[in-house]
């Protein structure tokens, strides 16, 4: 008798053969950029915790004090048992970080993605995306059924073409781009992304989980930088990198954020962000509010590492490329021997395999210095 699920052992053997397999390490103690594995110290360069505040003590005291108020989980949608306080205080503090009338919380920025994406456009629509962005704004674009086209990663005049030959057979028009590129990162050409939203009559959504808190004066994210505050557009995010918490997040105008309660399906038919990611992200959002240069360390960090090696680093993330996938798990695991923690990022997350270096803002200049010597920078 055939079994049906033997195509399962076979597609593993596949993904072994291609060097793709991957699985998961498991760490102790608290978060940081120092972290232990099987009792070993190791630098970590694998964290999206930018500003160090998953470990931060004034986090987890948030947290446990609304867990203790409150309880552990969020029971239900928030349309139907209702959310707590810090729910809305959380949307409004993130609205005013983001510059925006009004915010939404999701359960997480995958979610965030994939239920606003689908509430803006379906069949009779077209969305333009950037070749690099993250996976939940393709798989976002999939499930919305609208056609899909993309464009050369950052190639806005290739995008610009499209919208000549294509925008006018359709209703309704959405511009997909990661703000910073999650592998790259590298950042979007938002001006020139914003003026064909107007050329074209077009909505404009920016991932920024790798911006907020990071890009910016005030660590608002790519709209500051580029000073495009207060430009119609819609950002997404997470509350999990910079903001060292769990969950996502809408930002726009208050009809849209109206529109998506009633309308984006991962919002609704879930449950509520639990308690005690909610008020660890509030607090995050306060810290990065009251405390101006919160990402200065951060960014001395990034030109730290962008002057000893000479090169365009837009962001803290530094993808060092490698011939093939093979070559990238061999230098992950020699810098694991040397006591650093990076990943090896390989097909199909992306075309070309590397190894995705994370600065933190709790980061040492020793930290980097080893780092440099070990890859032999
Ligand atoms: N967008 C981008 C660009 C990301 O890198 C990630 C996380 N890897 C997400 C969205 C999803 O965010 P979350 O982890 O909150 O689901």
């Amino acid at each position: 008798m055939p079994n049906s699920y033997d195509w399962i052992e076979k597609s593993l053997q596949t993904i072994h053969q291609a060097s793709w397999y991957r699985s998961v390490q498991s760490l102790e103690g608290s978060n940081g950029s120092v972290i232990t594995l099987s009792g070993q110290y190791f630098i970590n360069f694998a964290s999206n915790d930018y500003l160090g505040l998953a470990g931060d003590e004034r986090l987890k005291a948030a947290a446990i004090a609304a867990i203790r108020e409150y309880g552990t989980g969020s029971t239900g949608s928030r349309l139907v048992t209702g959310h707590r306080e810090i729910h809305r205080d959380l949307e409004i503090a993130l609205a005013k970080l983001k510059g925006s009338e009004d915010a939404l919380v999701f359960s997480s920025g995958y979610l965030a993605n994939l239920g606003t994406i689908t509430a803006l456009v379906g069949s009779r629509d077209i969305i333009l995306a950037d070749k690099y962005n993250h996976s939940s704004l393709k798989n976002g674009a999939q499930l919305s059924g609208a056609t899909i086209l993309e464009y050369p990663h950052n190639d806005w005049l290739s995008l610009k073409t499209l919208l000549e030959l294509h925008r006018r057979s359709y209703r309704r028009c959405l511009l997909l781009s990661d703000s910073v590129f999650s592998m790259d990162g590298d950042l979007c050409p938002l001006p020139e992304l914003l003026n064909l939203t107007q050329e074209f009559d077009c909505m404009l959504l920016i991932d920024e989980a790798h911006a907020t808190g990071v890009m910016g004066t005030t660590g608002a994210g790519c709209l500051e930088y580029w000073g495009c505050t207060g430009r119609e557009i819609i950002q997404v995010g997470t509350l999990s990198k910079a903001l060292g918490s769990l969950g996502g997040y809408v930002a726009g105008s208050a009809l849209l954020i109206d529109y998506l309660r009633n309308r984006s399906a991962t919002w609704i038919y879930t449950t509520g962000l639990s308690p005690g990611d909610t008020a660890a992200a509030l607090e995050a959002v306060k810290i990065l509010q009251s405390t101006p240069g919160h990402h200065e360390n951060l960014w001395q960090n990034v030109a730290y590492l962008r002057e000893r090696l000479n090169i365009k680093l837009e962001s803290p993330i530094f993808p060092l490329v490698v011939e093939n996938a093979p070559k990238a798990i061999e230098l992950a695991k020699k810098l694991k021997e040397a006591g650093i923690f990076a990943p090896a990022i390989r097909p199909p997350t992306v075309p070309t395999s590397r190894i995705r270096i994370s600065l933190m803002a709790t980061h040492q200049r020793e930290h980097l210095e080893r780092l440099l010597t070990v890859l032999e920078l």
